[in-house]
């Protein structure tokens, strides 16, 4: 038996790129989607939302020198179509998923609409919130804390590169060890990075649990479904 009834899950667009310098990288996202469907089955009602920095960020890169609001619609339009992407595949893998905008783009993609977002979940199917919350200045992040909050998910999950929410940077401290579990109160008195603030407030205020994980880890996601010793838990 799932740990988790119903789980939103962030996804960074980073992740989407495998080895590769920019975009999606198919065999990756083949694997990411093969690792969602695995908690599908195990009867888990899955939400997404993926970020966008594998092809534009507000802040960085391209954009430097631009109208910061400006920067961040494109921001947003590239999580649409990492959205695009991740539920073609889910479709060819099988799955039955659903992308829903926080950006009206009618002729590409359905809009938010929270009780279908519901409706859908309920029925099995995978849905994947594309253009994050819809404003410039937040997150993807932010995105993933404010629809978990909206879905009902008993946790958000928080992919991530590594496994976990660590004492110190474990790449420049071997002896830096993993929080099994953390508590929000603890996780700022020891000014320990787990989401970004807004995301963090907001999962904070609303009891939401954070799991951080690392989705390069085979398996590790259906461990964390599965309530096993995965990640580090943030909890209330
Ligand atoms: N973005 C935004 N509002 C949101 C979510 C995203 O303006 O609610 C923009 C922002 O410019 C951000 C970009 O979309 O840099 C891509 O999202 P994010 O950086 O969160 O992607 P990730 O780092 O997870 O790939």
């Amino acid at each position: 038996m799932p740990a988790y009834k119903r789980i939103l899950l962030k996804l960074s667009g980073e992740a989407l790129m495998g080895d590769d310098a920019y975009g999606i990288n198919r065999a990756t996202i083949v694997r990411m989607v093969r690792e969602v469907q695995e908690v599908v089955q195990l009867g888990c009602e899955v939400a997404v939302v993926i970020g966008g920095g594998n092809i534009f960020r507000g802040v960085a890169g391209g954009s430097v020198g631009m109208d910061r609001a400006t920067a961040d619609y494109m921001g947003m339009l590239a999580t649409v179509m990492n959205s695009l992407a991740l539920a073609d595949t889910m479709r060819q893998e099988g799955m039955t998923a659903r992308v829903m905008s926080a950006i009206a783009i009618d002729q590409v993609v359905e809009p938010y609409v929270r009780p279908k977002a519901l409706q859908y979940l309920e029925e099995g199917k995978v849905v994947v919130f594309a253009a994050g919350t819809g404003n410039p200045f937040f997150t993807t992040d932010t995105a993933a804390a404010l629809r978990g909050a909206e879905i009902g998910a008993q946790v958000v999950l928080k992919a991530t590169k590594v496994d976990g929410v660590y004492t110190a940077d474990p790449k420049k401290d071997p002896s830096a060890t993993r929080y099994a579990q953390v508590s929000f109160d603890e996780a700022i008195a020891r000014n320990l990075q787990v989401m970004d603030a807004t995301a963090f407030a907001l999962c904070r205020d609303q009891k939401l649990p954070i799991k951080v994980f690392s989705i390069f880890k085979a398996g590790a996601l259906r461990r964390v479904v599965m309530g096993e010793d995965e990640g580090t838990l943030v909890h209330v």
